[in-house]
């Protein structure tokens, strides 16, 4: 089995029902799946749009990268995740942060990739919190610094515990 911790964030419509229905889905393909607070996020890349929910769920998994891409990919579908501005507002977002201790960049077709860790995950803190409260000691396996480290250096972004 292979560690996996996975980033969620919604923000049109009914955030919660959508990280709920994801988290839900979630549990149909993860072991022992383990779930982060969930936080009240301001968007970071493209600043125009509302804010976002955001949490982490960790899991155990038999499936690779790619095949773990392809089904985090159909419930974004199933949850109705409507693609309209690249970095944009969306339903749903589901992205591989971490899987185990694995750097690599794979080819999903002609134009797209998935690379673990996650490119931008660094410099959100809305992924790093909540992933940090899952489990604070772990370290970036690219260059072996450890995640609160890298938050650390993001305390400027607006990230609150959401509550319901
Ligand atoms: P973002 O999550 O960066 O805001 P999207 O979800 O629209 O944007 O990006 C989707 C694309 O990102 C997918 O086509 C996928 O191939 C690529 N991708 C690269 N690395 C990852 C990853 N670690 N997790 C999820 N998607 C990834
Ligand atoms: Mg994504």
């Amino acid at each position: 089995m292979n560690t996996v911790w996975l980033g969620l964030g919604s923000n049109i419509g009914d955030r919660l029902a959508y990280i709920e229905s994801a988290i839900e889905k979630l549990s149909g393909i993860l072991a022992d799946m383990q779930i982060a607070p969930i936080y009240d996020t301001i968007p970071i890349d493209y600043l125009n749009q509302s804010n976002f929910l955001n949490t982490v769920v960790r899991g155990e998994t038999v499936l690779t990268p790619k095949e773990l891409l392809n089904k985090t990919q159909t419930i974004e579908q199933t949850i109705g995740r409507k693609r309209i501005t690249e970095k944009g507002p969306r339903t749903i977002d589901i992205d591989i942060l971490v899987y185990e201790s694995i750097c690599a960049t794979y080819e999903i077709d002609s134009n797209s990739y998935l690379t673990v860790p996650h490119e931008s995950m660094h410099m959100r803190l809305f992924a790093l919190k909540p992933l940090l409260d899952l489990n604070p000691d772990l370290v970036d396996p690219g260059d072996g610094v450890p995640w609160s480290i890298k938050a650390e250096k993001l305390s400027e972004q607006k990230v609150e515990l959401y509550t319901r």
